[in-house]
């Protein structure tokens, strides 16, 4: 199922340096596939997109978990 953060979202939209290949392949795998494993999705959806690093790669799921642990909050 499309993710609902796909209007505005950097990566989505191109914004953020990666290969083509491997950003086509996350778009189908997060953004197009399974959004709740996406490190961005993650992190918006606990603590609000405009808290998303503006480098945080969908599969940066330490980081997401870093971020979310410096408020007191868990993953899961
Ligand atoms: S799945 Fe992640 S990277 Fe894709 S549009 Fe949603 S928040 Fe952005």
């Amino acid at each position: 199922m499309l993710c609902e953060n796909i209007k505005g979202c950097l990566f989505y939209n191109d914004k953020m340096d990666i290969d083509s290949a491997l950003g086509k392949m996350y778009k189908r795998k997060y953004c197009e596939g399974d959004k709740t494993i996406c490190a961005r999705y993650i992190v918006a959806s606990r603590i609000g997109r405009e808290n998303v690093p503006a480098n945080l790669y969908p599969n940066m799921h330490e980081r997401a978990k870093k971020i979310l642990e410096e408020r007191g909050l868990s993953l899961d």
